[in-house]
């Protein structure tokens, strides 16, 4: 019970107390590496169906045990004052992307639409810490995923202006459950969670919103989120983040000429998703025309408006990507197909 005000609790007389974890980084984690390494070696053995079992347990266990000891390490390393950040130059998109591609196997199993928005003025180049950013956004779409069950998950980024400099401002919209008033507040206390019997279905510490939040707070920025019970969630935050002056991205001039004037038949069930197509097709300079679904494409084709190129959706209900792809292909005038 008394594990919310630990590690805040250093005095100035003597040896800080709160001192003591962070030096203790390294010879913590080590034997938890030799934990999980060799228990994957051992997988990779001849091993009977119960030992297998038995390793395998060890090995999700080593890896659970393995996120609380970075999870506690981290907190009290900013409780401390003892965090440093990085000053780097990296690409904002990248890292963006780089999350996303952690994720993206287990928004397809889930069948949830994982997608990602960067607003015009977004500096592309900047300098700043990228893997605690990374460690922010990893945590909020990790959440996101978690507690949704349909719909989509969508990371939008664009640029806000602070008080003292340029800020950038993140945020992860859910379709999932959602969070009640009541626990909006103790959301980002250490070691909370809004229910317990959740937790013990889908683990976690309860410290990876109360990192982020002091993150975002050691960047410059702050975290809030808003949310209604059984619709979703969205978590926000700014950071400070210095822009650079960018070089242009090569494929992006390069291909404008081809796309220019050309129109493309957008064919996607999610709403969002087209939106962004659209956006981006329009940015190119092409015509695009969107529909929500299988039928209404086939209808757009048939009825012998201009389609240069039509760029279909995998996962629909009803008809899907493949099926559309065949259907289309029966069509007198079957325009090109991006699956
Ligand atoms: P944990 O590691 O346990 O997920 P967090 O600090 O990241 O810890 O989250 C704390 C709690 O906040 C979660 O256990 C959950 O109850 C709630 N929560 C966080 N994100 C969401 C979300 N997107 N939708 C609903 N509840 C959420």
């Amino acid at each position: 019970a008394g594990a919310g005000r630990w590690g805040g609790g250093g005095g100035r007389g003597g040896l800080p107390r709160a001192h003591f974890l962070p030096m203790r980084t390294h010879e913590t984690r080590t034997p938890m590496n030799g934990v999980i390494g060799m228990t994957s070696l051992l997988l990779d053995t001849p091993l009977s169906r119960d030992q297998r079992e038995y390793a395998e347990t060890i090995r999700s266990s080593g890896d659970a045990l393995l996120t609380i000891i970075n999870d506690i390490l981290d907190f009290s390393k900013i409780e401390s004052g003892h965090m440093e950040l990085d000053a780097a130059e990296f690409g904002l998109r990248e890292c963006v992307e780089g999350v996303l591609d952690l994720f993206a196997a287990r928004a397809a199993e889930k069948r949830l639409d994982l997608l990602y928005e960067i607003a015009d003025g977004t500096p592309s180049l900047v300098r700043g810490d990228a893997s605690r950013l990374r460690q922010i956004l990893v945590n909020l779409v990790g959440n996101a995923i978690k507690f949704t069950e349909t719909g989509e998950v969508v990371l939008a980024v664009w640029p806000a202006a602070g008080d003292a400099g340029d800020l950038v401002h993140f945020s992860v919209r859910d379709t999932g459950i959602g969070i009640p008033p009541e626990a909006m507040d103790r959301l980002f206390k250490s070691f909370s969670q809004v229910d317990a019997s959740i937790t013990r279905r889908f683990g976690g510490t309860g410290l990876g919103l109360a990192i982020s939040q002091r993150l975002a707070e050691l960047m410059g920025g702050r975290m809030w989120v808003e949310s209604e019970v059984g619709r979703g969630s969205t978590f926000h935050f700014t950071v400070r983040l210095v822009a650079l002056p960018s070089k242009p991205r090569p494929y992006a001039g390069a291909t404008r000429a081809v796309l220019e004037d050309r129109h493309l038949l957008v064919v996607d069930d999610n709403a969002t998703n087209r939106r962004m197509v659209a956006e981006l097709a329009l940015g190119w300079g092409m015509v695009p025309h969107v529909v929500d679904g299988g039928e209404a494409a086939l209808d757009f084709v048939r009825s012998g408006r201009r389609v240069d190129v039509a760029l279909l959706d995998w996962h629909m209900p009803g008809m899907d990507g493949d099926a559309l792809a065949e259907a289309l292909r029966a069509q007198q005038a079957c325009p090109p197909l991006v699956l």
